[in-house]
């Protein structure tokens, strides 16, 4: 396994549309192992294979249980509302407000080539979401109702 170098915002790569997956490989299966060595080192809850500079419609999502991995998937369902704080491992030191479902389910293959569903609220939710925008090159920060300010920030 390796870690991977994550693209910084200004990076054109972030900004296109990932491909679906069309077979599984073993080039894919390296793949998910380096995105979840990458994703432990960083700290992070979530990472899209673009941020590692491929554009393929693959994220990974840490629900607190375990490291899901999601390849081409698909929001199926979403309910309520919330607002709160966002960042992203590409948009380092910067926060922002969003408005994310409060709750959403996804559909996904895993690396087996079984589809699943898996769901979640909170922060497992807006990650879901954020993930998956990576994946049309949109980051949170075209979304976002406002920056965090760096008191704001200091707070966190
Ligand atoms: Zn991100």
């Amino acid at each position: 396994m390796a870690i991977l170098n994550i693209l910084q915002d200004g990076e054109e790569t972030l900004r296109k549309t990932s491909r679906p997956v069309e077979k599984l490989s073993p080039r894919l299966i390296q793949l998910l192992d380096d995105m979840q060595e990458t994703l432990k080192q960083s700290g992070g809850v979530g990472l899209a294979a673009p941020q590692v500079g491929i554009l393929r419609r693959v994220v990974l999502v840490d629900n607190g249980e375990e490291v899901l991995e999601l390849i081409n998937p698909q929001i199926v369902e979403t309910k309520g509302v919330q607002e709160e704080v966002e960042g992203c491992l590409s948009v380092p030191g910067r926060w922002g407000i969003t408005h994310r479902p409060a709750y959403v389910k996804v559909r996904a293959m895993n690396r087996h080539g079984k589809t699943y569903e898996a769901d979640g609220t909170g922060i497992v939710a807006r990650c879901f979401c954020h993930e998956l925008d990576h994946l049309d090159g949109v980051l949170f920060t075209d979304k976002v109702l406002r920056m965090l300010t760096e008191e704001e920030i200091e707070k966190l």
